[in-house]
């Protein structure tokens, strides 16, 4: 092992390596690629970084992985996160937090849930990396440890294989060192899987590339963005927004304007109740997901001890759960059920699915192109004030530090997400790109979200401002 190598496993980013694939030569047909580990690969483990499937290998590989393998891709290793992909600063792990590899001077977080994958490629153990992003948990890491992260639109890339946290939400995303990388693999797994029955169908792809055609005729060239309109959302400026993370942004509006694209203030006024909806509907649906870990038919089985009681199930369910998932795992399942029962399905599970409606409604009614999964939706080409794509800080700030003292009940690293669950909601694609950040600075990212459907105008913008 080189020794390059062995100072990237201390970042805490892979916890598995392929040691015959770790000194990759770069070509240009394979690309080094680590996977995320909740997501299916038979060479090696899917522990989902959680004690409860410790010692679990699959018996096949995810959709995803075998394109991947297909296209002649090297997987490197499976990459750290937070457990079943619930968190926001990858502390959540059976293998320990991961480091944020842009600096070893200060111990910060590398994001979450998809750390490990965002460090692997900062520290340049790969060139690419698969993450899945629930609510946020590709564009927050990419976003903290300055590479670029896109959270396709949902549905367009294969979920067969991949280990549900909240299916209506998750996505596979991809985290590459520059755009061009994160387009290549996108293209590869972006495809039709009948085996996923949330895949968007082939008809509403079709539909939709024909609005991004569409689309992308206003701006074809990057040094002439006249056709392009671009929207900032001013509701994504709350007063937790630090100014490192404004500065950045400003000069990349600054850029487009200059390039002849007109920036316009749009509004998304059901933002501010985006945080709360989400973490409701995916508690909800983990809470259903992970039932299936009972020590019986998946995952770590504890016996209780000899002298227990005769309900011989309930307790090994019970104790197998107790010591598989660890302490944030539990915390959304205890939430999950709550929001599920009879008593509070109305008051949370309904209201956050309104919420949600409310929140897609918002971006059908800034965007020109039209939403190919609503029936009665029409392009917006006559609306002077309608735009192509939505530009806003990724994250409210720069990595948190990881040694910072959090009080119990302190809800800082949900807040992490607010600026991202709003696109995770609308099953949007949204891609975090890294802009240059004020000296000294740690690294910045700015969102680009399109359309559904237009993540092809999402990932041409990325290039732009990258
Ligand atoms: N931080 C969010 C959560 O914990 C998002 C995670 C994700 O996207 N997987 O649910």
């Amino acid at each position: 092992m080189s020794p390059h190598i062995r100072q990237n496993i201390a970042y805490g980013a892979l916890y598995t390596l392929d040691l015959a694939k770790s000194n990759f030569a770069v070509s240009v047909e394979s690309i080094p690629i680590a996977i995320k580990d909740n997501i299916c690969t038979k060479s090696m483990p899917t522990t989902c970084s959680s004690k409860m499937l410790q010692d679990f290998t699959s018996p096949f590989d995810a959709t995803v992985v075998e394109l991947l393998n297909k296209a002649g891709h090297t997987l490197v290793g499976k990459a750290n996160c937070d457990e079943f992909g619930m968190g926001s600063l990858n502390i959540h792990s059976v293998h320990g937090p991961v480091l944020n590899p842009h600096s070893k001077d200060q111990r910060r977080s590398a994001g979450g849930s998809s750390g490990g994958s965002a460090a692997a490629v900062k520290s340049e153990m790969c060139l690419a990396a698969l993450g899945t992003d629930t609510g946020g948990s590709v564009r927050l890491p990419a976003s903290y440890c300055g590479v670029v992260g896109l959270k396709p639109s949902y549905g367009i890339i294969s979920r067969w294989g991949v280990v549900s946290y909240a299916d209506s939400l998750d996505c596979v995303g991809v985290l590459g060192k520059d755009v061009n990388y994160v387009e290549r693999i996108f293209k590869t797994i972006a495809l039709y899987d009948h085996r996923d029955p949330s895949a968007a169908s082939p008809k509403v792809r079709k539909q939709a590339a024909t609005e991004c055609a569409n689309l992308l005729a206003r701006c074809t060239t990057a040094s002439n963005l006249s056709g392009l309109r671009v929207g900032i959302p001013q509701e994504y400026f709350p007063s937790e927004l630090s100014s490192a993370v404004v500065e950045p942004l400003r000069h990349t509006i600054t850029a487009l304007t200059e390039r002849g694209a007109s920036v316009v203030s749009v509004s998304l006024p059901s933002t501010p109740y985006a945080l709360s909806a989400y973490y409701v509907i995916a508690s909800a649906e983990a809470s259903s997901n992970l039932a299936r870990y009972d020590g019986i038919q998946y995952g770590l089985r504890v016996d209780p001890p000899k002298t227990a009681d005769t309900k011989k199930t309930a307790n090994v369910y019970a104790h197998s759960r107790t010591e598989g998932f660890g302490p944030e795992v539990q915390k959304r399942i205890l939430l999950g059920t709550y929001a599920l029962t009879a008593d509070a399905f109305d008051n949370y599970f309904l209201q956050a699915q309104r919420v949600r409606s409310l929140v897609r409604a918002d971006f059908d009614r800034v965007f020109r192109a039209r939403n190919v999964l609503v029936a009665d939706s029409e392009s917006k080409d006559d609306d002077a004030s309608a735009v192509d794509v939505l530009l806003h800080p990724s994250a409210i700030q720069t990595a948190p530090r990881l040694d910072e003292a959090r009080a119990p009940g302190d809800l800082s690293a949900y807040v992490q997400d607010v600026l991202t669950v709003p696109a995770s909601l609308a099953g949007l694609p949204a891609m975090s790109v890294p802009v240059q950040p004020a000296e000294d600075s740690w690294p910045v990212g700015v969102t680009v979200v399109g359309q559904w459907g237009c993540d092809d105008a999402v990932l041409q913008v990325g290039k732009i401002i990258e």
